[in-house]
């Protein structure tokens, strides 16, 4: 394992900060995480150092752009155990669901076929395909949730109800109960039936080793910012030849060879096809610095780490029977909880008097109080720098907060 202490000091945010007069305890990692010095030094960079566009000009400067560009494909494709050209540059998770969407599906969905989704997904794993479905006449339809999670019985049990899914989008691990999915399984039983399996790695990526020539997924996605790497660039992560099949999204400078006034359009082979216009280049040499970082304290650790902190404060909060918790048994950093007879946002807003940051609603995956069974829910979400002390100091307010009325008269 790693030193936690030595970990806090590489990031400046844990360095003092402070929120509401109370020293800062950052317990929203699902939703964006902290960079350290490394990344904040590798965008530094680029503006110092390497201001220059890619692929345009006939000079050094310029070619030292396209290598920094090359370094960090490779960087990731060793990561995350894919090719280096099946790593396209987007602006994060989203746009590479909604790139999935409009190059692969739109293209290829017709009317009858079926696209398979569930209802603990997050919004940028939803609303695309109902675009797309609209579009193609294609049909969305949901898998049933077993235990507030998504089961390879509950997928095969899918796929014996609904002739023609062509395409399944899930997420790996759930963003509110932090659940991860059987995905290599999942893979098989989607290929045995001719669908293809986009799984959302928003929330495993940043967490967990994940190899995606072992899981036989089709195409992955995951955003820098969730992994200490900077806002504004994510990969799609796809099988090259569905990448060479698929649509262009984007169209514009740097995705062609040629074009005339005929309006042909020769595009270059993938990723350069999907990556019009000039790339986030500062945000590309921080998200290299950033899986550098993650790859030198070792996945396995940072995944080790998340589990030890998630047990330590489910046993914290055992024998308080006010504090209902929907996802004990879950493998994540995740805690989705309410106290009973408090609304979510007022418990996260007295939390954040305490100088506590967590999340409080829907998170984004807005048809998941069915399965929860409650309209909204709080989420505390750790990473690999959250300390055992933030734990106890989160637990601690949980416990003997006070009113919500505090929030507002402290
Ligand atoms: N999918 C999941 C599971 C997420 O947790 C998130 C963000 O919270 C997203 C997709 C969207 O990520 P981004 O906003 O970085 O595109």
């Amino acid at each position: 394992m790693y030193d936690i202490k030595k970990v806090r000091a590489d990031f400046p945010m844990l360095n003092g900060k402070t929120m509401q007069g109370k020293p800062l305890v950052f317990l929203d990692n699902a939703s964006t995480t902290f960079k350290p010095y490394s990344v904040i030094k590798a965008i530094d960079e680029y503006y110092f150092e390497k201001n220059s566009n890619s692929h345009r000009g006939d000079y050094d400067l310029c070619y030292d752009m396209d290598v920094e560009i090359q370094k960090t494909r490779e960087t990731i494709a060793n990561f995350i155990n894919s090719e280096p050209n099946e790593v396209v540059f987007t602006s994060g998770d989203t746009e590479a669901l909604n790139l999935v969407a409009y190059g692969y599906a739109l293209e290829y969905l017709k009317p009858g076929d079926k696209i398979l989704i569930s209802e603990v997904e997050h919004a940028s794993n939803v609303l695309p395909w109902y675009r797309i479905a609209k579009l193609t006449g294609a049909e969305v339809c949901f898998v049933d949730i077993v235990d507030r999670r998504v089961t390879v019985d509950s997928i095969n049990k899918a796929f014996k109800e609904n002739k023609n899914i062509k395409l399944v989008a899930l997420a790996h691990v759930g963003n509110v109960l932090g659940y991860m999915i059987n995905a290599k399984e999942i893979a098989s039983i989607c290929h045995k039936n001719g669908a293809l399996l986009v799984l959302d790695g928003a929330q495993s990526v940043p967490h967990m080793p994940v190899n995606f020539k072992e899981l036989d997924a089709d195409f992955l996605t995951f955003s820098a910012h969730k992994m200490c790497g900077p806002t504004g660039i994510g990969c799609l992560i796809g099988k090259y030849e569905l990448l060479q099949k698929m649509a262009t999204f984007h169209t514009g400078g740097g995705m062609n060879v040629k074009f005339n006034k005929s309006g042909e359009v020769i595009p270059l082979d993938a990723p350069a096809k999907f990556e019009a216009g000039t790339l986030n280049l500062s945000a590309i040499m921080g998200f290299r610095a950033a899986v550098n970082y993650l790859t030198e304290l070792g996945m396995d650790n940072i995944h080790k780490h998340d589990e030890e902190l998630f047990k330590y404060a489910i046993s914290k909060l055992e024998g308080h029977d006010d504090i209902v918790v929907y996802n004990k048994d879950s493998n994540s950093g995740i805690i989705a909880f309410n106290i009973k007879g408090v609304f979510a946002q007022d418990e996260a807003t007295l939390l954040n008097s305490k100088g506590i940051a967590v999340r409080s609603g829907q998170h984004c995956a807005k048809m998941i109080d069915n399965t929860i069974g409650d309209i909204a829910t709080v989420r505390m979400s750790t990473y690999l720098y959250t300390s055992k002390e933030e734990i106890d100091i989160f637990v601690e307010n949980l416990i003997n907060g006070g009113d919500i009325l505090d929030a507002y008269f402290n």
